[in-house]
């Protein structure tokens, strides 16, 4: 489970909703994100100077309005020092949308 203070960082990004870009037919979507839709699970990335990072990642389809294609929507949250926030990157279909 993802620790409630770093929950903020990310849905701030998601206030306004999620613009992508069909990987298929190329369409742009707007779709709302809500907390209940990410699932995170976490693992250990790296151990650093000042101890061990933690990412945190949760991987979701998006389906596109026109083509009903599924397009992979990945939020990856980055603790580092242990119960800080770092950085996330919000990647659909592998190319970086935040
Ligand atoms: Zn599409």
């Amino acid at each position: 489970m993802l620790p409630e203070p770093l929950w903020e960082y990310v849905m701030d990004d998601f206030d306004k909703g999620l613009d992508f870009k069909c990987c298929k037919c190329g369409q742009n979507n707007h779709v709302n994100i809500d907390e209940n839709d990410l699932d995170f699970e976490y693992s250990k990335n790296a151990e650093r100077e000042m101890g061990t990072e933690y990412v945190y990642s949760s991987y979701n389809y998006l389906i596109c309005d026109n083509c009903k294609k599924e397009n992979e929507l990945e939020v990856m949250i980055y603790e580092y020092s242990v119960g800080a926030y770092n950085m996330h990157t919000i990647k659909v279909n592998g190319k970086e949308v935040k």
